[in-house]
């Protein structure tokens, strides 16, 4: 599949699945099942991936909730100006809720959905992301839960794309140069 789009291989579908298990036994040690479910919101679509294989992998109770937005800016970064598209279908008032991401690079997106969601009141309001870039350490977001502290190179595949391509492969990996020129 992608016949020689791929340059490397970052994460394998092994190390995703050894780290999926780890993230989920962390977040259930913080969230022991209680009077109400926990809320795992989803930013479309480069997190489904990894939300749908988390809920799987957490022995607590799930509510999903997706969002999406458009930020501002070209398709490989991003301005932190955001719209959105889709809003959650539920009340987030009084709930512990876990935002699933897929990568923060400089975090500006995640910085104002963090804003946005803590007006709405939450009981909790925590950050899981799978990959975390380097420059992300420069804005000030709480993420508690995190996979991989990747390179800062562009990544695709686990829900990652290229032009909405690459999402479907089940490893993490950097694109050959040739793609991005052709
Ligand atoms: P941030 O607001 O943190 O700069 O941007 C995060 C978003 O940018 C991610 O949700 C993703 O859509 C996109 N992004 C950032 N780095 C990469 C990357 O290496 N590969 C892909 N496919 N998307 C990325
Ligand atoms: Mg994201
Ligand atoms: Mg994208």
């Amino acid at each position: 599949m992608y016949d020689g789009d791929i340059a490397s291989v970052l994460i394998t579908e092994q190390e995703i699945s050894d780290k999926v298990t780890e993230l989920a036994k962390q977040v259930a040690d913080d969230h022991p099942e209680g009077d109400s479910d926990l809320v795992l919101i989803t930013v479309l679509k480069g997190a489904v991936m990894f939300m749908a294989d988390l809920a799987r992998a957490l022995p607590v109770p799930v509510q999903l909730e997706f969002m999406a937005v458009s930020s501002y800016g070209s398709s490989t970064s991003s301005s932190g100006v955001v719209r959105i598209l889709k809003d959650l279908d539920r009340d987030i008032a009084d709930r512990n809720v876990v935002i699933v991401e897929d990568i923060i690079d400089s975090g500006l997106t995640l910085s104002w959905l963090l804003k946005n969601l803590q007006s709405r009141k939450p009981r909790s309001l925590e950050v899981c992301t799978l990959l975390r870039k380097p420059d992300a350490v420069k804005v000030e977001v709480p993420v508690k839960y995190v996979g991989f502290d990747i390179p800062n190179e562009f990544v695709v595949g686990y829900g990652l794309d290229y032009a909405e391509r690459y999402r479907d492969l089940p490893y993490i990996g950097t694109l050959d140069p040739k793609v991005y020129s052709s």
